[in-house]
């Protein structure tokens, strides 16, 4: 059976980047968030997603609105779990949360569901070990901004079965990602490079090395990168990126320690994108 219903847990950056690419495939979808504000920003988000899509002709008026009309809303868990054949639990990168919502979607959920997780970094076995299906639950790791970036890295538990990996992939392709699929270790391929890019940048800010301006500049016109890494660490939330590092730090070791002025930022509420400020300044 393919995977036709899906919910969301959490409505945040990815969260709801998540539920348009799903719904704008066709897939019934339904988003869950513990926050009110989360879940109409993502209200919000969503309409000016598939109004954009209108607009590049990549959906029709009709379409776009039976799809936009067709997503669903709710603060409970119980209601989102309700009959979905799969559910991507990206709330915040805390385990203990990810740990006590996956219980949660295992009581929730119909016996068939796969359970997985947007983790950028932990271990999506040590999440199964919580439910009594770690067969069907794997990682489903989304990239930032989610309606554009083409990869799934999926990636395999100790548990998980071909069949759970198999129907994931089939997901990804119906929902027009690719997928790599990835052995677990902490922060996978993407995070575990990309983590510490961004760190070595942050170290350089500190050092005076150079400006963030020039810092990124270097290296999309000197590498040839989309996006210089101090304006990516913006876009990912500067918050999200201290808790992405501090778990590599603990699990991999020395060179993931958060350079101290990711942390400063962080406890200043400088959180990039969404606070309006971190390395740069947003209007
Ligand atoms: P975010 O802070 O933008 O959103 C998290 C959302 O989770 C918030 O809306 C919050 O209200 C909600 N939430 C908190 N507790 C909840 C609960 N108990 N039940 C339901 N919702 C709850 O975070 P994000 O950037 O979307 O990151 C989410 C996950 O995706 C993290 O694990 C992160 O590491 C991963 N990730 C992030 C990026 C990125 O670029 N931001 C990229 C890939 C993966």
């Amino acid at each position: 059976m393919s995977i036709q219903k899906i919910a969301v847990i959490g409505a945040g950056t990815m969260g709801r980047g998540i539920a348009y690419s799903a719904a704008s495939a066709g897939l019934s979808v339904i988003v869950q968030d513990v926050s009110d504000s989360s879940l109409n920003e993502s209200k919000n988000y969503l309409k000016k997603q598939f109004n954009r899509a209108v607009r590049k002709e990549l959906l029709t008026q009709e379409v776009a609105d039976e799809r936009l009309n067709s997503l669903q809303f709710t603060s409970e868990i119980r209601d989102a779990a309700e009959g979905r054949d799969l559910v991507i639990e990206a709330v915040l990168e805390v385990m203990e949360l990810k740990t006590s919502i996956f219980k949660q979607l295992d009581e929730l959920t119909p016996d068939h569901a796969i359970l997985a997780t947007n983790t950028s970094t932990m271990s999506p076995t040590e999440i199964a070990a919580q439910t009594s299906r770690p067969e069907r639950c794997l990682a489903l790791h989304f990239f930032n901004p989610v309606p554009k970036m083409k990869l799934i890295e999926v990636i395999c538990g100790l548990e998980t079965s071909e069949e759970t990996i198999e129907k994931a992939m089939n997901f990804g392709e119906a929902i027009g990602k690719e997928c790599v699929r990835i052995s677990e270790f902490p922060g996978f391929a993407v995070s575990r490079m990309n983590c510490l890019i961004g760190n070595e940048a942050m170290n350089m800010v500190m050092e005076g090395v150079g400006s963030p301006e020039d810092i990124d500049k270097a290296m999309k016109l000197g590498l040839n990168h989309p996006m210089g890494p101090l304006e990516l660490a913006d876009l990912v939330g500067l918050d999200t990126r201290l808790r992405n590092m501090q778990y590599l730090y603990e699990t991999l070791g020395e060179k993931y320690r958060p350079c101290p002025i990711l942390t400063k930022y962080v406890n200043a509420g400088r959180l990039g994108r969404k606070s309006g400020k971190g390395f740069y300044t947003y209007v």
